[in-house]
């Protein structure tokens, strides 16, 4: 079941489903380099990514 009220543009995540949609049960979301400080939307990233197996 989809992640209500994620949309998710990481097509080559494992989790990722088609229409934008994150597939797993919850996602972790992490400051680039460590820390809780984040000024910058990239300075996010998503920490529950997996790559793809195929
Ligand atoms: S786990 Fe993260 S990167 Fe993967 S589909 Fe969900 S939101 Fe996107």
């Amino acid at each position: 079941m989809a992640l209500s009220g994620v949309t998710c543009k990481v097509s080559s995540c494992k989790y990722w489903k088609s229409g934008e949609h994150c597939d797993a049960s919850a996602i972790e979301v992490s400051v680039e380099g460590g820390g809780t400080n984040a000024r910058q939307s990239e300075q996010t990233n998503c920490h529950t990514f997996a790559p793809k197996s195929s």
